[in-house]
């Protein structure tokens, strides 16, 4: 299929266009249909297949800009990673003037305050300081309809060890004895303050079976894209 198939918004087609896409790449042409679909979606994907573009299409498809709510929450294990992930956004989103904001540990608390007052239809943070800004009530998760997660490359432990968490946490299972409160508590925080009809999309560059297992208990009939 071609981007032009994909029944995706006319600025935002010629977003894609401008930026140099010509045709999706193999993960695109598999994973984006059904996410904008509404499918909760596990896709495999190493790092240089297009997945940070993917998740720009997914979300400059799925926000309605006319309604300045957060509406996307695309959460990643790195800052480098929810900045980048921003950036892409704002570019391929440029034509449909969507707002997002990069909700990342270690800016300006006062700075998250004022853009996310201004309204922004998409968030790109990680965990700790976008469940800070929804305790502050800056954040507002009522409009919130996709929640992406993101995991690294293989070489990252970190990351994966954060989707452990992540979805151990949802499954209350406290037997791992390696588990740090502290950040699985994070997870869970943001995780808990989200509407229950939520579409979730699980992007990983790896996906064991005891992840593809667990995910699938709390995601709803999730269509598996395994490269
Ligand atoms: P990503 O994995 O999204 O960071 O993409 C890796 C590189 O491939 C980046 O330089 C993207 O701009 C580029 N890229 C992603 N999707 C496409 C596509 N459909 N056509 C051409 N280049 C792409």
């Amino acid at each position: 299929a071609s981007f032009d198939e994909m029944g995706l918004k006319e600025d935002l087609l010629r977003g894609i266009y401008n930026y140099g896409f010509e045709k999706p790449s193999a993960i695109q042409q598999r994973a984006l249909l059904p996410i904008i679909k509404g499918r909760d979606v596990i896709a495999q994907a190493q790092s240089g297949t297009g997945k940070t573009s993917m998740i720009a299409l997914t979300v400059c498809q799925l926000v309605d800009t006319a309604n300045r709510e957060v509406q996307a929450l695309i959460l990643s294990p790195t800052r480098e990673l929810a900045e980048q992930t921003e950036r892409v956004i704002t570019v391929i989103g440029e034509n449909i003037n969507i707002q997002v904001h990069a909700c990342i540990g270690g800016k300006s608390v006062g700075e998250d305050i004022r853009k996310l007052e201004h309204g922004v239809h998409v968030v790109s943070g990680t965990p700790g300081r976008v469940c800070d800004m929804i305790k502050r009530r800056s954040l507002r998760t009522r409009a919130i309809r996709v929640l992406v997660l993101v995991s690294l490359m293989i070489s990252s432990h970190k990351s994966q060890f954060a989707l452990h968490l992540f979805v151990q946490t949802l499954l209350k299972d406290e037997s791992d004895e390696m588990l740090s409160r502290g950040f699985k508590d994070q997870i869970y925080d943001v995780y808990r303050y989200l509407p229950p009809e939520l579409q979730v999309v699980l992007i990983s560059a790896t996906l064991p079976n005891e992840i593809l297992e667990v995910t699938s208990k709390f995601m709803t009939d999730p269509v598996k894209i395994l490269v």
